[in-house]
């Protein structure tokens, strides 16, 4: 396996082309693997905190996180996976009956959202 790449290098060109709406999200890192012939671009959500879609108050207290495979792209011989992590996040307000959610990134996500597979939640330490 190569090295993952330096995330920022190129990456709001590359996240242009690729995202329909690139500013909700940073590229995290990329690894490149020529014995699977396989790219994997990992993604991040950009803003620090996350609004609570019941009560709207914002958050920052993280939870968990989990990935989701937005897409399954061939490119030449490789394929080219583009992964998004997901924040689960603690809503604290006491008023609010909703005590986690995971933050949304429509932008992002619904282009993607009848193709896209959710992995396994991943506890934060
Ligand atoms: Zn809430």
């Amino acid at each position: 396996m190569i090295e993952p790449g330096h995330p920022y290098i190129g990456s709001v060109n590359l996240l242009s082309c690729l995202l329909p709406d690139a500013t909700h999200v940073r590229l995290e890192t990329w690894a490149l693997e020529p014995a699977q012939s396989a790219i994997t671009i990992n993604l991040h959500a950009r803003q620090a905190t996350a609004r609570c879609p019941l009560c709207g108050r914002r958050s920052k207290r993280i939870h968990s996180r989990y990935g989701r495979t937005l897409a399954d792209l061939p490119w030449g011989e490789y394929a080219v996976t583009i992964r998004l992590s997901i924040r689960r996040l603690f809503c604290d307000n006491a008023q609010c009956e909703r005590r986690l959610f995971a933050e949304r990134l429509p932008g992002v996500a619904a282009p993607w959202a009848k193709v896209s597979k959710v992995s396994p939640a991943k506890q934060v330490e």
